[in-house]
């Protein structure tokens, strides 16, 4: 295995090297990990609550896009044609940065935080 993070091969190469290399027997002190490796941890099976989005109350102003801390936020035409955040479960770990970030319309939140069913 080499020891620089390859760049130029397939998600499960990558994964396989990922694990050989710092699988969690593995890795170093500290717990420092190579970049790039989030994405293969199911974050979303952390959460104890889920966001939950009131569209009528969001100005698409991308805050909660910005500021989610997993990347779990995706936004997304809604029926009136302006973005608004999508909600990916599997990286979401329900930490509610987006609902405590977000604006919202006139003092009413357009991300509020409920418990996971
Ligand atoms: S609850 Fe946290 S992880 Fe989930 S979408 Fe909001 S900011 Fe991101
Ligand atoms: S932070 Fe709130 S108002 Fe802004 S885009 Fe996200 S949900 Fe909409």
């Amino acid at each position: 295995m080499p020891d620089v993070l390859p760049t130029d091969v397939s998600d499960e190469e990558f994964k396989k090297w990922v694990t050989e290399k710092w699988g969690y027997k593995k890795l170093p002190m500290a717990g420092s990990t190579p970049a790039g490796t989030a994405k293969f941890f199911r974050t979303g099976d952390w959460a104890a609550k889920q966001p939950r989005l009131i569209v009528e109350n969001c100005t698409s102003c991308y805050k909660c896009y910005f500021y989610c801390p997993d990347s779990a936020i995706t936004m997304v035409a809604g029926e009136d044609g302006k973005a608004h955040p999508e909600f990916d479960m599997f990286y979401c770990k329900g930490c509610g940065v987006c609902a405590y970030e977000c604006p919202g319309r006139k003092g009413e939140k357009a991300i509020i935080m409920e418990d996971l069913k």
